[in-house]
């Protein structure tokens, strides 16, 4: 068995940037899993990833252009502090900002009396990646996980297949209205 499209793939890798500083590192913690072929990994690593198997360790230095892309000066911008009212902005927060191009996950990179300067590029953007990765395990995916194109970490729920639970509500008339959704981070890795 081998990585190939519709397989769950997990890795351990050290990032470096162009200076040799560690950006990430997942050795010691979690391995990274994804489902490959899903365009759920930047181009340049997966390229390296195909038709690798578990123990096979590798490095591999991803440009921009096969990682998060260029850095696009238009995406940071400076926006009036009266707009923040009751946010409590601090530096590195990041949040969903309403654009003409749809919501966008946006960083706070500095704030000043009378602006807030956000930065919508993803922080690896116009970057030179440098990974170092151990590829620990790999399984076929499910085929819930292959109809979603990602991985179900916890076994299998994006909350819409959760069966509802009626009769508890029935008995216990008197307790607060509870919402029974699934935590963040237990499903789907956390993307929806
Ligand atoms: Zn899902």
């Amino acid at each position: 068995m081998h990585i190939e499209k519709d397989i769950v793939v997990s890795i351990h890798y050290r990032l470096n940037d162009d200076q040799g500083n560690e950006i990430e590192n997942s050795f010691g913690n979690e391995p990274m899993v994804y489902l490959h072929g899903h365009n759920n990994m930047i181009p340049g690593l997966e390229k390296e990833l195909e038709g690798k198997q578990p123990g096979d360790q590798f490095k591999v230095s991803v440009s921009p252009e096969d990682g998060y892309g260029p850095y696009v000066d238009g995406l940071k911008q400076q926006i009036p502090s009266e707009g923040f009212e009751g946010l409590d902005p601090k530096i590195g927060m990041e949040f969903t900002a309403d654009t003409e191009n749809g919501p966008i996950q946006v960083r706070v990179l500095e704030i000043t009396e009378e602006f807030v300067t956000v930065d919508g590029n993803h922080p690896f953007a116009g970057k030179t990646l440098h990974f170092d990765v151990d590829i620990t395990e790999i399984r076929d995916a499910t085929p819930t996980e292959l109809d979603h194109g990602h991985i179900h970490a916890g076994g299998g729920c994006c909350g819409s297949e959760e069966p509802e639970e009626e009769e508890e509500e029935a008995v216990v008339e008197e307790a607060p209205a509870k919402e029974d959704k699934p935590e963040e981070g237990t499903c789907c890795g956390g993307c929806h």
